[in-house]
């Protein structure tokens, strides 16, 4: 089971989406300057379930494209029931992971993904330098040229 803190809705972290954003806690990753360290304790928020899932869904769901997690890949088994979730009700799916790869079960699972961890010298992913990539899996296409146009 994961845990996570309470959703909100975001328009720029997947470009061209509504999103629900769900911040996993229980990153095992511990990136040096990590500006989530609160939630690194896996017992913090309270527990991502299905229901509430759901609950928050139907709260937004004239308004919302798609459901981005970030973190979670750790409990794989867990986070691909949530995916199916979503996608059951037509929402796109996007996943902010620190490692550089994910296995194909997830992958199937995921309409964009955000690879690498947190390297303050690189910067994110509004840097032209960032180690992190945002891709849109059905296209192969990396967006973070999007968001250097923000910078
Ligand atoms: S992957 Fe993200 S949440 Fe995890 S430690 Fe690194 S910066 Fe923090």
């Amino acid at each position: 089971m994961l845990n996570a803190f309470e959703p909100r809705v975001v328009l720029q972290e997947v470009p061209g989406e509504v999103s629900l954003a769900w911040l996993v806690t229980g990153c095992p990753l511990a990136c040096p300057g990590c500006h989530s360290r609160d939630s690194w304790n896996p017992q913090a928020g309270s527990p991502l379930t299905g229901e509430r899932l759901q609950g928050w869904l139907e709260r937004y769901r004239v308004l919302l494209t798609c459901v981005l997690f970030f973190g979670g890949e750790w409990d794989r088994e867990a986070l691909l029931a949530l995916l199916r979730q979503v996608r059951r009700q037509g929402l796109k799916t996007c996943l902010y992971t620190g490692r550089e790869r994910l296995g194909r079960s997830l992958l199937a699972e995921l309409d964009y993904l955000k690879t690498g961890p947190w390297r303050a010298e690189l910067g994110g992913l509004d840097s032209r330098d960032t180690n992190q990539r945002l891709i849109c899996l059905s296209t192969g296409e990396s967006l973070n040229h999007i968001f250097w146009r923000r910078s």
